[in-house]
């Protein structure tokens, strides 16, 4: 994942990024939300019309978590 404050790629794992010492608890709440989202879109869209459409249900799922966690966040 990316950390929000310096930019750089960091591993998911652990409290603050390794290279600017921020805390990163918000990065991992906005991964771990659009993660979710996702595989919530993928169930949907298969069940909806099967593999296909699972797939696009699992991109538009991830980007809405993407979004929904970025609004709440200030
Ligand atoms: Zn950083």
């Amino acid at each position: 994942m990316r950390c929000s404050n310096c930019g750089k790629d960091i591993p998911f794992t652990g409290k603050v990024c390794p290279w600017c010492h921020t805390d990163k608890s918000g990065d991992q709440q906005k991964y771990a939300l659009g993660f979710v989202f996702g595989m919530g879109g993928g169930v949907l869209g298969w069940a909806i019309h099967g593999f296909g459409i699972a797939l696009i249900g699992v991109f538009v799922g991830t980007i809405f978590g993407f979004v929904a966690s970025s609004r709440t966040q200030s």
